[in-house]
């Protein structure tokens, strides 16, 4: 398991102390710089390399432990303390589940991680996403306390676990059956799988050696106009802080509320209204009350007729463009006919009415014609039908008699 390789390029022994590997590094340099020796300047790097890992106390360590693949995670950037480097290398929260899988995937394969983004779902208003708005959330969030500095102790007082020897996970054989044992993984009990011990006596007072504490933070969400249902707005690095590892992105996830007129399609709005037969037909007149409050008073001239289900446009009264509000897009406005009630006028208003309209077209009634009536259509209780059935098994000979009238029955 252990790699020797970066001591091989160096020529000592993995034990070989500080004085020995800089006497061999210089006497190899020598040979292979690049101006004595053209050819080696591959050799060369590799000897720097391997003398730049080993000559650092840190990085040595590292390298002894988990190889060069621990010190090519960044381990030997010598920004880190220790402790950093394992929590990174175990993934976040540096314990118990991010260590599961970073132990089990082999040591150091994971990068230095960033903690999970928090969602929160905003309910916005249409007049809100028109006008914009800035609105405040609290949250609850975790952060590196400050009395310890995230050590969770006094300086030193943090000390490596020996039971796991750090990496808060043990392998302990399971006895399956006489004779049969399984290794498997556990969390350390001596650290709680964190890794690391800290004395009772020196744990920080004001985080109790867990080296977070809970915050209430006050965000300032900006709705600008325009923005859309689902629209994420981000803050970066607001979310739970962790020992070790780099506070994911707090997102807040717009979500729009349903409008009682207005529906919105990207920048465009639509609305429906019912007008009545005159408003239809004579002309017509409506206010629509906007989303920043200003009364549109729409208006349709006489003679332009106005149909049941119409869509007609109002330019530029939609929704503000994102990032561009002075542009807009229109306003559609549908147009529901409502009809009069039965008898809203007398047989002999009606005839006069009847004069304005254009003339009906010739009817020719034929002789064998007869004379039927019309029922409301109830689309629960189809009267037409159930009289359709009960003529077929009482009155059959009637009806193969009238096939004709069977058919125009139903
Ligand atoms: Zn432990
Ligand atoms: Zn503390």
């Amino acid at each position: 398991m252990a790699e020797n390789k970066l001591y091989e390029i160096l020529g000592v022994p993995r034990g070989a102390d500080e004085q020995t590997i800089k006497k061999s590094y210089k006497k190899l340099a020598k040979e292979f710089h690049p101006d004595k020796n053209p050819t080696a300047g591959d050799k060369f790097k590799d000897i720097s390399f391997a003398y730049e890992v080993l000559s650092d106390s840190k990085k040595r360590r590292v390298y002894d432990q988990y190889g060069l693949k621990g010190v090519q995670e960044g381990v030997g950037e010598g920004r880190m303390s220790t402790d950093d480097i394992f929590s990174d290398l175990f993934g976040c929260g540096g314990g118990l589940f991010g260590g599961l899988a970073g132990f089990g995937g082999g040591m150091g394969r994971r990068k230095p991680t960033r903690g999970e983004d928090t969602v929160h779902h905003l309910k916005v208003t249409l007049e809100d996403m028109y006008n914009g708005k800035t609105t405040k959330l609290q949250q609850s969030k975790k952060v590196k306390c400050s009395a310890c500095g995230g050590l969770g102790g006094a300086e030193g007082a943090v000390v490596r676990c020996r039971g796991c020897r750090g990496v808060g996970m043990k392998i302990v054989l399971r006895q399956l059956v006489p004779g049969l044992s399984q290794q498997i993984q556990t969390p350390c009990e001596d650290c709680q799988g964190t890794g690391e011990v800290i004395n009772e006596k020196d744990r920080c007072t004001t985080c109790n050696g867990k080296k977070i504490i809970s915050e209430q933070k006050i965000l300032e969400v900006h709705i600008d106009k325009g923005m859309q249902n689902n629209q994420k707005i981000l803050f970066r690095g607001e979310s739970d802080q962790m020992p070790g590892c780099q506070a994911g992105d707090v997102v807040i996830l717009l979500q729009q509320k349903p409008h009682d007129v207005f529906q919105r399609n990207n920048d465009h709005l639509h609305m429906t209204t019912k007008i009545g037969l005159a408003e239809a037909l004579c002309g017509m007149d409506i206010i629509v009350r906007h989303l920043d409050g200003r009364h549109l008073h729409v208006k349709h001239p006489a003679g332009h007729i106005i149909r049941p289900g119409d869509i007609k446009a109002i330019a530029g009264e939609g929704m503000p463009q994102y990032r561009n509000p002075f542009e807009k897009g229109n306003l559609y406005i549908k147009f529901e006919v409502t009809f009069p009630e039965d008898h809203f006028a007398s047989e002999q208003v009606l005839k006069q009415l009847e004069s304005v309209f254009p003339p009906r077209p010739k009817l020719k009634i034929p002789k064998d014609s007869m004379e039927v009536d019309l029922e409301e259509y109830d689309p629960d209780h189809n009267t037409s039908s159930s009289r359709t059935g009960k003529s077929y098994s009482s009155d059959e000979d009637e009806m193969q008699g009238q096939p004709g009238l069977s058919c125009a029955q139903q």
